[in-house]
């Protein structure tokens, strides 16, 4: 089980909820696309980030994922699943599946190990699974955080399964850039440095990329498609991205 830390629980009553109380009018009864119930959405946020179904955290990207995952794959009891993100609002809802992976990333921990809350510890730039033994990979707003996006794609294009595809969001932004690099070791600063909230980390995690609709012409190649299946939607605009093993 992950460890109750007291000193994470305050910065985020004091960054995130105290200063956001004005947004709980917002909060809405609706149906819930990723736990399938009637659920309050409790709203601590002008946009969808912090929009979060009180029964199982998920939000507008979580959903999407959801409900497309279910629009095409009825049944995921013969499917093996990749998520990036060990706590994931997914997480019951994958558990479906034949084998359901969930990953995180440290240096502290050797790749392909597993933690004691059942978490395997993952590089997507240098994945420990066996060539085409993926079904479905997800992650949902972490390609943003990591130096070598080309090299993630293709460690997505060399672990699964050809008609196989990684489900993927990211921040929406105007159009895919560089915001920093990794030069020799070194960390370099292309644009302001933005760091995005993260759970294994109080101080945040550093934003790599801003991933724009052209993402795709960007990064695709002739066997790795890489579309938009969903969105935009909702306040923030989101959309769902897939990359495809093409067969
Ligand atoms: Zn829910």
């Amino acid at each position: 089980m992950s460890q109750f830390n007291l000193n994470t629980f305050i910065k985020k009553l004091r960054t995130r909820v105290f200063p956001n109380l004005s947004y709980l009018p917002q909060t809405r009864i609706r149906y819930c696309k990723c736990c399938m119930m009637l659920s309050v959405f409790i709203s601590l946020s002008e946009g969808d980030e912090y929009k979060l179904c009180i029964r199982c955290r998920a939000n507008t990207r979580y959903e999407l994922i959801a409900a497309y995952l279910r629009s095409t794959c009825q049944d995921l009891s013969n499917l093996v699943l990749v998520e990036l993100d060990n706590r994931s609002p997914l997480r019951r809802y994958l558990s479906n599946s034949k084998e359901y992976i969930r990953t995180y990333y440290t240096v502290d921990a050797s790749p392909g190990s597993t933690s004691e809350n059942g978490s395997r510890c993952e590089d997507i730039t240098h994945l420990t699974f066996r060539d085409s033994s993926i079904d479905v990979i997800i992650s949902s707003d972490v390609l943003e955080h990591v130096p070598n996006l080309s090299k993630a794609f293709q460690e997505t294009y060399r672990v699964l399964k050809p008609g196989g595809f990684h489900l993927f969001t990211v921040p929406v932004c105007s159009k895919t850039e560089k915001r920093a690099e990794i030069v020799n070791s070194e960390l370099i600063h292309i644009k302001e440095p933005v760091y995005h909230s993260d759970p294994l980390n109080p101080d945040g995690i550093l934003a790599f990329w801003d991933c724009g609709p052209d993402l795709g012409e960007i990064f695709s190649t002739d066997d790795l498609k890489i579309t938009i299946v969903d969105g935009p939607l909702g306040k923030d605009r989101r959309i769902l991205w897939k990359a495809e093993k093409i067969v």
